[in-house]
C-alpha cells in the first residue's frame, strides 16, 4: 500500500475515533440533561401530592385539596395491602396502568427512580414510600413517558452518524490531497533520480518546492548536495584522465617525432636520442608519481615505518638541496628542535624535498628559504618558508589537487618542469602518517608550508584508515583557502 494511502487511512481512522468519543460524550450529556428534567417534574408532582394526602382513622386515603396534575404524569397510590387506592383519572380504564408501575420499589418500599417498560413503551417511575406518624401507609408512584428522550436519542445518533461519515469522508479527501501535495516532491525526487540514472546527467538538481526547513526540503537539500559531490568527483575523474592524457601526449609526440626523423635520415642522431631519453625519463617520473599517488590515496602506500629523527632528516635534505639552490637562493636553517616521529624515512624525505625544491623553484634570485622544526605537545612541526611572489588566493585552495599548477608554473614549464603532482603526493604521504599539511601565502610576501606529524608513539604502527578518507581527496573547489584538509 502506498505511503499516501496509509497516511490517509491513518488520519481518517484517528478522526473517526475522535468523532466516536465526541458523539458518545454528546449523547451521554443530552440524555443526562433530559432525564434530570423529567426527574425534577416527577419529584415536583410527587411533592405536591404528598403535601395534600391524609389518612383517616379507617386507614382511608383522602386529599385535603384538589391538585392539578401535569397531564404527562401518571400517578398511582398503593396502600400497605398493595391495593391501588388512587390513580390518575385519565388512566383508570387503561388496564396496564392498573398494575404497579414499579413492581420492585413496591416490594422494597424504597424511594428511587427506575426505568420500566409498560405496554412496550419506556417510562421513568419515581417511587416514594408514604408514612403517617412514622408508620408506613403505602407508596406513591409517579411516572412519565420516555418517548421524547428516546426520540431525541435516536435522532441524535442518526445525526452524529451522518455528521461523522461526512467528516471522515471530507478528512479522507483533504488528507489524500494534502498527502499528495506533501509527497509530490518525493515523486519529483524519484523522477529526477531515475532521469539522472537514465541520462547519466549529474548536473540535474531537484527543484526545492517546499521549505528547506521541513523534512522533505532537508531530504532534497541533502540529495542535491550528494549529487553535487558526485558530480564534482566525476568531473575530477574526467579532468584527471584528461590531465594524464595531456601529460603523456607531449613526450610521446616528441619520442615519435624523433624516431620518425632518425628513420627518415637513416642515421642515429645523438641529439634526437638525447631528447628521447629525456622524454622517457619524464614519462617514467610521471608514471611513478601517479602510482605513488594512487597508492597513497587508497591508503595502500607501502610504508617502512621506523623511528625517524626528523631534525637529522631535515638537515640531510637541506644539504642535498643546496645544489639546487646554489646561485639562486640561500637556504637558511632557523630554530631546529630534536624531534623523533614514527614514519617512512624515504617518504618523509620525499615530502621535505618537494617543499624545499618548490620554495627554491618559486623564489626570486638572491632571496632566502627558511626551514625550521619545532616540537609541540603532541606534534612535530616542520616549516618551510620562502619570500617569493606567493600563491594567488584563487590558487591556494587547489594547490594540493592532482595536476593543479599555478599560472606561473604552467607558463614557465620549461624552467619548472613539474606535473602539479608534488604537493598532492606530499599531502597524501603526510596524511598516511596521521599528520596535516597546510599552506599560508600572501601575494608578494612569499609562502609558508607547515607539516605537522604526530610525535613518536611506542608501537610505531600505522593505525590510519586512509581508504575511508580517500573520497575526501583534495578536489573540492569550495574548500577554504587554508589547504588543510582535516
Ligand atoms: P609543480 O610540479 O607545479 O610544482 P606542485 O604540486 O608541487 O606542482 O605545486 C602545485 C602548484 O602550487 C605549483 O604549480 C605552484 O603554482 C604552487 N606552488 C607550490 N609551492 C609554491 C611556492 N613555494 N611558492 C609559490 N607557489 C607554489
Amino acid at each position: 500500500m502506498s505511503l499516501r494511502a496509509r497516511l490517509t487511512i491513518f488520519y481518517s481512522a484517528v478522526l473517526g475515533g475522535v468523532l466516536i468519543l465526541f458523539g458518545l460524550a454528546v449523547y451521554g450529556l443530552i440524555s443526562v440533561v433530559l432525564v434530570r428534567q423529567i426527574d425534577s417534574t416527577l419529584q415536583r408532582t410527587a411533592n405536591d401530592l404528598i403535601f395534600v394526602i391524609r389518612v383517616d382513622e379507617n386507614d382511608s386515603f383522602t386529599f385535603t385539596q384538589r391538585v392539578s396534575l401535569d397531564s404527562s404524569v401518571i400517578i398511582q397510590i398503593w396502600d400497605e395491602d398493595i391495593d391501588l387506592v388512587a390513580m390518575s383519572p385519565t388512566m383508570e380504564n387503561d388496564s396496564p396502568f392498573r398494575q404497579p408501575l414499579d413492581e420492585i420499589s413496591l416490594e422494597t418500599n424504597e424511594t428511587g427512580y427506575r426505568n420500566v417498560t409498560i405496554a412496550e413503551r419506556s417510562y421513568r417511575v419515581l417511587s416514594v414510600p408514604l408514612s403517617s406518624d412514622e408508620m408506613p401507609i403505602g407508596i406513591l408512584m409517579a411516572a412519565t413517558s420516555l418517548t421524547i428522550v428516546d426520540a431525541v436519542q435516536s435522532q441524535l445518533v442518526s445525526f452524529l452518524l451522518v455528521l461523522s461519515a461526512i467528516a471522515i469522508l471530507v478528512a479522507a479527501f483533504l488528507g489524500w490531497a494534502n498527502a499528495r501535495r506533501a509527497l509530490a516532491p518525493l515523486s519529483i525526487l524519484t523522477d529526477t533520480v531515475l532521469s539522472i540514472t537514465r541520462a547519466d546527467d549529474l548536473s540535474r538538481r531537484i527543484p526545492l518546492s517546499t521549505s528547506p526547513e521541513d523534512e522533505v526540503g532537508q531530504l532534497i537539500v541533502a540529495f542535491n548536495d550528494t549529487i553535487g559531490r558526485l558530480e564534482e568527483l566525476f568531473l575530477t575523474q574526467r579532468r584527471f584522465v584528461a590531465d594524464v592524457g595531456h601529460e603523456l601526449r607531449t613526450p610521446i609526440t616528441v619520442v615519435r617525432g624523433n624516431v620518425d626523423l632518425m628513420r627518415k635520415m637513416g642515421v642515429e642522431d645523438e641529439e634526437a636520442l638525447h631528447s628521447i631519453e629525456l622524454e622517457v625519463e619524464h614519462l617514467t617520473r610521471l608514471v611513478e608519481d601517479l602510482l605513488i599517488l594512487a597508492q597513497a590515496e587508497s591508503g595502500k602506500l607501502p610504508m617502512d615505518l621506523s623511528i625517524i629523527e626528523l631534525d637529522t632528516l631535515l638537515l640531510e635534505v637541506v644539504s642535498q638541496s643546496s645544489v639546487l639552490a646554489a646561485g639562486k637562493v640561500t637556504l637558511e636553517i632557523g630554530e631546529i628542535d630534536q624531534v623523533a616521529v614514527c614514519g617512512d624515512r624515504y617518504r618523509l624525505k620525499q615530502v621535505i624535498l618537494n617543499l624545499i625544491s618548490n620554495a627554491i623553484k618559486y623564489s626570486p634570485k638572491e632571496s632566502k628559504v627558511l626551514v625550521g622544526l619545532s616540537q609541540g605537545a603532541t606534534h612535530a612541526q616542520l616549516q618551510i618558508r620562502d619570500f617569493g611572489s606567493g600563491i594567488p588566493a584563487d590558487d591556494l585552495p587547489h594547490i594540493f589537487d592532482r595536476f593543479y599548477r599555478g599560472d606561473k608554473a604552467r607558463t614557465r614549464s620549461l624552467n619548472a618542469p613539474g606535473f602539479g603532482l608534488g604537493l598532492s603526493i606530499a599531502y597524501w604521504i603526510v596524511r598516511n602518517h596521521g599528520g596535516q599539511i597546510e599552506a599560508h601565502s600572501e601575494a608578494g610576501q612569499g609562502s609558508t608550508f607547515t607539516v605537522r606529524l604526530p610525535l613518536n608513539s611506542d608501537d610505531c604502527l600505522p593505525d590510519l584508515d586512509i581508504a575511508a578518507e580517500a573520497s575526501a581527496a583534495p578536489v573540492d573547489p569550495k574548500s577554504p583557502p587554508l589547504a588543510d584538509k582535516d
